[in-house]
């Protein structure tokens, strides 16, 4: 990276991989809206020959998020599935993958009802049992995926001792960060060997766009994924990298904001009358609570309690306002809701039994509007129950 390491997050956000246009001097990475490249004669191009292969607006965002990830490369795709999926692409028939049982439930059933059909094997673990994931290791264990905090039950895992497993064995860890953002969480210090994004999510930040990337750290990633770009050709459009440089730009300031009004909504929660409990990192009675202060500079935004019932839960989610009812998250916007049948419908009902997901649990992810705005939204819904 040409970007200064050592200049601080939200330097590094705004600058990193956005030097001004060589040719006009425009300030913002222009969207570069072509499929091909003239070329001054045989074999002398400038670096740029089909767009599927590359295209200079995904390399100022693919050269921004590995700043921000302390990665050596980075590779946009259309979605964080579609990441995801290639970064399985450096399985082989007969690999075994040791994945978190409670990860976003796109990637179990990507996992369980797609790549099986290739003879990969998969385990899942609760990652947060260290010893869980040493006694799921084969000497086939080729990759580790974890997601902290996960999602819905925002359980956190040691990424430094999962990392040491995981290499110990010989295997990889790849951290899905989605949750966290570069912000308040930076795996590759910790021993992460690939962090994976849907940028879908805080990263781009405003809910307009899809995409996923993959941050590596080793020369054989870089070769690979770019392979594989070119190969399978599930990139991220000019215009959708355009929006999540725009959009990674106030990640620093959006971020702050997410994590203080998210300590708010999670005190407001627990100390609700109509909620049974809440999930959120930040509080003291969370199971990690010592560690998620320890591995993550902030708690973030993401909050999921318990209704009681799925009756009750449906009543509440009638009555938001304010909170938009929706999948998705990280946007600007608040938006709630109810993982059983939206997220996590994909599991079944043993699935989310086995993990603790019950039909009372509503999920949010609190937004950066007024939060005395959003608090009075969820107590009058509360209300209803
Ligand atoms: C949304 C999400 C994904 C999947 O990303 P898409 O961009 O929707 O394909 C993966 N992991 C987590 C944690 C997510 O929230």
């Amino acid at each position: 990276m040409k970007e200064n390491p050592n200049r601080g997050f939200a330097t590094r956000a705004i600058h990193a991989g956005q030097e001004p246009d060589p040719s006009t001097g425009a300030v913002a990475v222009p969207i570069f809206a072509t499929s091909t490249y003239v070329q001054e004669e045989i074999g002398k191009n400038r670096g740029y020959e089909y767009a599927r292969v590359s295209n200079p607006t995904r390399t100022r965002l693919e050269e921004n998020l590995a700043a921000l990830e302390e990665g050596a490369s980075a590779h946009a795709f259309a979605s964080g599935m579609a990441a995801i999926t290639a970064m399985l692409t450096m399985m082989k028939s007969g690999d075994h993958i040791v994945c978190g049982s409670n990860v976003y439930g796109g990637v179990p059933r990507l996992f369980n009802q797609v790549l099986v059909n290739y003879g990969l094997q998969f385990t899942y673990v609760d990652t947060s049992d260290i010893g869980a994931v040493e006694r799921a290791i084969r000497p086939n264990t080729k990759l580790v995926h974890i997601e902290t905090p996960t999602n819905p039950l925002m359980t956190v895992s040691d990424i430094a001792a999962v990392a040491k497993v995981a290499h110990g064995h010989g295997a990889e860890l790849s951290v899905d960060n989605t949750f966290m953002s570069p912000y308040f969480q930076k795996p590759i210090r910790l021993g992460a060997d690939i962090v994976m994004h849907s940028t879908t999510k805080f990263l781009n930040g405003h809910s307009d766009g899809l995409g996923g990337v993959l941050v590596c750290t080793k020369p054989h990633h870089k070769e690979t994924f770019a392979f594989v770009q070119k190969c399978t050709g599930g990139i991220l459009s000019p215009f959708e990298c355009w929006l999540v440089l725009r959009g990674v730009k106030t990640l620093a300031v959006r971020m702050e904001q997410h994590d203080r009004s998210g300590r708010r909504v999670a005190e407001f929660l627990e100390s609700h009358k109509k909620v049974k409990k809440v999930f959120y990192p930040g509080l003291r009675d969370h199971p990690q609570h010592e560690l998620a202060k320890r591995q993550m500079t902030g708690f973030g935004a993401m909050i999921t309690f318990e209704t009681g019932s799925f009756e009750n839960a449906q009543k509440m989610l009638r009555k938001v306002r304010v909170c938009s009812l929706g999948e998705s998250l990280g946007g600007v916007e608040t938006l709630i809701s109810h993982p059983a049948t939206m997220t996590h419908a994909a599991l079944g009902a043993e699935g989310r039994a086995a993990i603790g997901l019950t039909d009372g649990m509503v999920r949010i992810s609190v937004g950066i509007e007024d939060v005395e705005d959003i608090i009075a939204d969820l107590d009058q819904a509360l209300s209803a129950i």
